[in-house]
């Protein structure tokens, strides 16, 4: 027996990718394009360092800094100290720490008005571990979402989707149709449940955010491929969602575990069609929240 020589090699394999046979699954190549974090927070005042050195590790061009919603009062000082730090790849939104407080739109507005925002929230409106559940058409959450639409920035929601939120989601979209609401982590839903609100209402953004394999429900675990039915919703829907990675403990600032979802993140979005991931990645967080 002799060993294969390479035209033996080269046959082999063309015989292995023939047995795979037109039915087999294509292994996908990460995505190496444009790539924006438009979703995440810091627990501190320093985190933002060990973010943007993997920020340069895996090209991530931009990320949006978001309040966690009344947790850290100190939000607001940390992302205006991480935009101004790094002004090239931190845009920021204005936390709103509780949207049905008196004032939170007046307030918001006079945030606003300063320019420099890009986003508003993230906005809690239905979080079961924290016992927040909020109507998302109560008529103070209305004037936070008019405020914002004025300004013309996306307001960022944290809303697990069961019928009644969803319901009340649903009439905020329709009452506010300036408004561009961005339901942030899938709205913790079935793709079933986000497909015929994407179909009825133009303003409805979804953010994938803390959609990994650390948290329930993901896209994917850490080495599995992305949920079919989410693909399917994505790929129908492809300018109506946004990627994100939603760091927000201490813990996942360390620099192993931001390398694992970054690089989770683009083997993800290798899985969509080129032009889509793009899309995904990129395109629909620069148009939205205006990073150009
Ligand atoms: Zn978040």
């Amino acid at each position: 027996m002799t060993l294969p020589g390479p035209p033996a090699v080269a046959l082999t394999i063309a015989a292995v990718l023939l047995c795979l046979g037109p039915g087999a699954p294509a292994i996908a190549a990460d995505y190496t394009g444009r790539l924006v974090d438009a979703h995440s927070h810091v627990p501190n005042a320093t985190a933002i360092d060990a973010y943007v050195e993997a920020m340069k590790r895996h090209n991530v061009s931009k990320v949006i800094l978001l309040g966690v919603g009344g947790v850290q009062k100190d939000d607001p000082a940390w992302l205006a100290a991480a935009a101004k730090k790094y002004p090239d790849r931190v845009a920021i939104g204005v936390p709103v720490p509780d949207p049905l407080a008196a004032g939170a739109a007046d307030k918001l507005d006079a945030a606003l008005a300063k320019g420099g925002a890009r986003a508003v929230g993230e906005v809690h409106v239905r979080q079961v571990s924290r016992k927040i559940d909020r109507n998302p058409a109560d008529a103070a959450l209305g004037k936070v979402l008019d405020v914002a639409a004025r300004h013309k920035t996306p307001v960022v929601i944290h809303a697990e989707l069961n019928d009644t939120a969803a319901a009340g989601l649903e009439q905020a979209l329709a009452a506010h149709r300036e408004a561009t609401i961005v339901v942030a982590h899938g709205g913790e839903a079935a793709p079933a449940r986000l497909e015929p609100l994407l179909a009825r209402h133009a303003n409805l953004v979804i953010d994938l955010s803390g959609m990994h394999f650390q948290r329930t429900p993901a896209l994917a675990t850490e080495n599995g491929p992305l949920d079919p039915a989410w693909k399917a919703l994505i790929e129908k829907h492809p300018e109506r969602f946004v990627m994100g990675v939603d760091v927000w403990a201490a813990r996942l600032f360390e620099p192993a575990m931001l390398d694992r979802l970054f690089k989770w993140t683009r083997r993800i979005l290798g899985e969509l069609k080129p032009d889509v991931a793009e899309k995904v990645a990129h395109a629909n967080a620069v148009r939205l929240f205006r990073l150009d």
